[in-house]
């Protein structure tokens, strides 16, 4: 809990002697804290299913919180996913498809919603996502630390500087002048290169590698395939061990974090902005395709106003979020976005209708275009010709026979094959125009400092 300083404790003490609180209008809208953790697959979570005690705080919070079992994001790399649930629309409609183009400017972010209805907002975001494409838009203080490797520790110790100097303000000890907090946290460390996190590691990984790779140093971004094609059972067990100790890092970080936040006041959402792969399409990584294993993210809520202990078990998109959050702070949902609020799940017991969730992906280095949708247990993936409707193919898996992906359920002449093919084709079509539009709008990309440049081809982006 905290503890006032003795100069805003003071004024507190005498306003309220000398006025009264009583009759004054209170704001008692909740504080707001979202926390996205870069790469963080959902089945490397604990109660997504991972045998090894990953997170533990992640754990305690859905256990007494909603838990969302099939969280889908809206792409598999960073900036086209966060752009999502930031803005509350598909990536087509906001825009930063690709790392040189930023969210849409008639696209209002999430913080900017929440800043107009009077929260004070804060972001502590560890990206090279940093500069000039959007995600800033609506924070009054913004801290981006890259260049990686990435501390959670230290990123956590910041951010909850900033949420205790907000809350102790003498502004908000003053019932009437309290205005709440918005805070977005963002950690990187479960993205490559994947550094061995004591005592985590060792925990993970007992007996000594001795294989050739290094998989805690930059990587070449054009390694993906290539390495994942080679990876030996050692390699790859190396690898998961080096990814699950970050992720536990990671997690006791938000521990850490969440000492200095008041549940009882803040409603705190957890989750990714995509997954990782790990060899199981001969490619390590993410933004190269969209499948299960990069779009599966973990989704869980606490804190106020919502429920104990409840899981929604039909798939969501994360593009819910931003709507999520204005109608927790009371900021209005004009103008509308793609995806409505979740508030009916999070404050009673109830089920969401399952309904197709869209992902998409425009910045692989194929040429291609591809589009996802996730309905209940099928997932379906459409490749077009980059800018075209020429397709270059399709796949539907059933993830109750396959879920690792590997094989596809149902083959061309099904009927349930060529309905998943017309439900992407017309999403892509319906969006494709949405997207020129915004580009023709656009003057030119954004120039990012050569900086960035550097740091995006250092994460596997701009191959
Ligand atoms: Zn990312």
């Amino acid at each position: 809990m905290t503890r006032l300083g003795p100069p805003a404790a003071f004024l507190a003490l005498a306003a309220a002697l000398f006025i009264g609180t009583s009759a004054l209008p209170r704001d008692s809208r909740p504080d707001l804290l979202l926390v996205s953790i870069d790469c963080l697959r959902a089945d490397h979570v604990g109660v997504y299913g991972c045998k090894r005690p990953t997170t533990p705080i992640v754990d305690r919070l859905a256990n007494r919180g909603v838990r969302f079992a099939a969280a889908v994001a809206a792409s598999d790399w960073t900036l086209a996913s966060v752009g999502s649930f930031m803005t509350g629309m598909q990536p087509s409609r906001h825009g930063a498809v690709s790392p040189a183009e930023p969210l849409s400017l008639d696209v209002p972010t999430l913080a900017e919603r929440l800043a107009a209805a009077g929260y004070q907002t804060g972001a502590f975001v560890c990206s090279v996502y940093n500069q000039k494409l959007g995600l800033e838009r609506g924070f009054a203080s913004y801290q981006g630390s890259g260049p990686i490797p990435a501390d959670a520790r230290l990123l956590a110790r910041d951010a909850a500087a900033w949420w205790r100097s907000i809350g102790h303000s003498v502004r908000n000890m003053i019932p009437w002048t309290r205005r709440p907090r918005f805070m977005w946290v963002h950690f990187l460390d479960p993205h490559a290169p994947y550094l061995p996190r004591e005592p985590y590691y060792s925990a993970f990984h007992p007996a000594p590698y001795s294989g050739p790779y290094r998989f805690d140093k930059e990587r070449d971004p054009n390694q993906a395939v290539d390495v994942g094609k080679r990876l030996s059972v050692d390699d790859r067990d190396q690898l998961l061990a080096l990814y699950d100790s970050e992720v536990r890092y990671t997690d006791t970080a938000l521990g850490k974090l969440l000492e200095s936040v008041d549940l009882s006041t803040t409603m705190l959402a957890v989750t990714a902005d995509h997954g990782e792969e790990f060899k199981e399409h001969e490619q390590i990584g993410h933004g190269l395709n969209l499948s299960r294993q990069c779009l599966l993210v973990p989704l869980v809520f606490a804190g106020a106003s919502v429920q104990c202990g409840h899981v929604v078990t039909a798939q969501v998109g994360l593009v819910h979020l931003a709507a999520t959050f204005a109608a927790a702070g009371d900021a209005g949902l004009e103008p509308p976005m793609d995806a409505g609020p979740l508030q009916g799940c999070l404050q009673f017991p109830a089920q969401l209708p399952s309904r197709p969730v869209y992902s998409e992906q425009m910045e692989s280095s194929h040429n291609l275009d591809v589009y996802s949708r996730v309905l209940g247990r099928q997932h379906a993936l459409l490749q077009l010709e980059r800018g075209t409707d020429t397709v270059w193919g399709v796949q539907v898996f059933d993830w109750d026979a396959n879920w690792e992906e590997q094989d596809c359920a149902f083959e061309p002449a099904n009927p349930v094959h060529a309905a998943a093919r017309d439900a992407l084709l017309t999403y892509a079509r319906r969006m494709r125009p949405q997207l020129a539009e915004i580009r023709r709008k656009r003057v030119r990309p954004a120039a990012l400092p050569p900086g960035q440049l550097k740091d995006l081809r250092a994460l596997g982006y701009l191959r």
